[in-house]
């Protein structure tokens, strides 16, 4: 039987509950339990998949092509299991299954309210990936802060369901902040106690609290906590600012958060296997080597935009006993050559990942061009190896004005075109090429010695392709195209076999490394590095 873990926060938003939740999943993995996650995102979008960036942070892409909030990429990473379309649940999504029965007659000539007919859609939600996932443990994080107006139908909707799933069966975590003020030299717990008053005036009370704090928590704060907010002493857990988000799991198995949580959901104990966890964190305390890595894109203001590409490549570092630092390249400021050859000097690696639009082009171009020439170890994602075909058609293939529809629609050579299937599609919420796709790897090419397979299923998401008709002169140019769809028609891996690392995929691999298992295109690029520094 299915048990729930609902996870709210308070006080204020960026709270890290993502980890927390995440950091739960892996501590119930390491006991051999099976653990499946959803995230509620209470905002009107449909998905995250027509967000900014700069606002929402990087889209993550399930195996099943989802656009969700980039906490599953945690919750993957972390859980080690791949999560799907049922797994990110938005009011936008919810209202919009609403509206659609209500248009069919499906309500009968009921009155269409938020109680019971969006309450009941968001629990139908609960109740199909558990079906789907059939998991011991289902985690489902509401995203923004308790008070939040959008976010009431989710509180209700969980307030129901707990009810109905009966004790034991279903708790709640509260997420809170515990302010320290400097010059009473205090961790003050007043607004983790409105905050609970505030989720106890829906009707929910909490069973675990999870306070974020900068300093340990006196055990007296601890008891005023577990008093004022009605739950157990042991279930007013700390979670500490750490250096590495790798290091909450063991943190909050110290306190014995998932024997706490058990317990409540009276379900037998069992010993946790963080064996190969600790050397992780072990490893990623002590580098013995700092490799600084350059990541060339236009949104990078905002690290969270690139947070898959940033966590794969400290995979891949920890892996080399490496610390990654990272150096943001604004692409934009690449279009100046001298400019561009002065910010990549410095640098033992480059990524240029995925994006959307023209600003920045030209400047990932020259960065491509630089890597190319000067034997920099580069990895292209997406956009990034639409980028490098761009690059080796203009410079090395003679195809001077060779460029992509997507920023000049009529440019000499399209060597990046719009594929055939997207041309009659209208509207941009989730049309893209999205999700896994099987790929073929060129026997004894690079990407394959990578893999040590050369049958890969990755994750995409594009609108557009190497144009098929110009990959001969390309190729004869030498580009490798090292990885093809089954049919053969669609160009997904390119590569530069004389240069120590020059490798680009039209899929996204950041999506699916892990702190244990990093993907060999990241590991191949850190490899690189590391070899080349000696
Ligand atoms: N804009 C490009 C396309 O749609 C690349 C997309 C991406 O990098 N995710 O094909």
């Amino acid at each position: 039987m299915t048990k729930y873990i609902f996870i709210t926060g308070g006080v204020v938003s960026s709270l890290g509950k993502g980890i927390i939740g995440a950091s739960l999943g892996k501590l119930l993995r390491s006991r051999g339990f099976s653990v499946c996650i959803q995230k509620f995102d209470p905002y009107i979008n449909v998905d995250p998949g027509t967000m900014s960036p700069f606002q929402h942070g990087e889209v993550f892409v399930t195996d099943d092509g989802a656009e969700t909030d980039l906490d599953l990429g945690h919750y993957e990473r972390f859980i080690d299991t791949p999560f799907s379309k049922l797994s990110n649940v938005t009011s936008g999504s919810v209202y919009s299954t609403v509206i659609k029965k209500e248009r069919r007659g499906d309500y009968l000539g009921a009155t269409v309210q938020t109680i019971p007919h969006i309450t009941n859609e968001i629990k139908s939600r609960i109740i199909k990936a558990q079906k789907h996932f059939k998991a011991d443990f289902q985690i489902i994080e509401i995203g923004g802060t308790i008070g939040d107006i959008e976010g009431l139908p989710f509180i209700e909707a969980i307030r129901q369901f707990k009810t109905e799933a009966g004790y034991n069966n279903a708790i709640n975590i509260h997420c809170t902040l515990l302010p320290y003020l400097p010059t009473s030299g205090e961790l003050k717990t007043k607004p983790s106690q409105h905050s609970v008053q505030v989720l106890r005036s829906y009707g929910l009370q909490p069973e675990v609290l999870v306070c974020r704090t900068s300093k340990p928590i006196p055990k007296t704060e601890k008891e005023k906590l577990a008093l004022f907010c009605s739950v157990p002493k042991e279930a007013v857990i700390e979670c500490r600012d750490m250096k590495s988000i790798y290091e909450v799991p063991l943190a909050l198995e110290e306190q014995n958060m998932a024997g706490v949580i058990l317990d409540l959901l009276r379900v037998e104990n069992r010993k946790p296997d963080l064996k190969n966890w600790e050397l992780l964190v072990e490893k990623i305390k002590n580098p013995k080597k700092t490799l600084k890595v350059g990541i060339a894109g236009k949104y990078t203001k905002l690290s969270d935009a690139y947070i898959s590409v940033v966590e794969s490549l400290k995979h891949a570092g920890y892996a080399n006993d490496a610390k990654i630092d990272i150096k943001w390249i604004n692409s934009e400021e690449c279009i100046d050559e001298d400019i561009c050859k002065t910010l990549l000097k410095d640098i033992d690696a480059v990524v240029v990942p995925g994006g959307f639009g023209i600003r920045g082009i030209e400047g990932k171009l020259n960065v491509i061009k630089y890597a190319r020439e000067n034997n920099l170890p580069f990895l292209g994602l997406c956009l990034g190896m639409q980028c490098a075909v761009i690059e080796y058609a203009r410079n090395v293939a003679g195809l001077k004005g060779a460029n992509s529809t997507e920023f000049n629609e009529n440019p000499e050579y399209p060597v990046i075109d719009l594929m055939q299937e997207q041309k009659d599609i209208k509207g941009y919420g989730g049309t893209m090429r999205l999700g896994a796709y099987d790929c073929h790897l060129k026997k004894g090419s690079v990407a394959a010695q990578a893999y040590g397979t050369t049958k890969i299923s990755e994750r995409h998401r594009h609108r557009y392709e190497v144009n098929s008709e110009y990959l001969d002169r390309i190729q004869k140019a030498g580009l490798v195209f090292s990885g093809m769809s089954p049919d053969g028609m669609l160009a997904e891996v390119v590569e530069l076999p004389q240069n120590d690392w020059f490798v680009a995929s039209q899929f996204h691999p950041e999506f699916k490394s892990r702190p244990e298992r990093p993907h060999p295109l990241f590991l191949g690029l850190i490899n690189a590095a590391c070899a080349q520094k000696g």
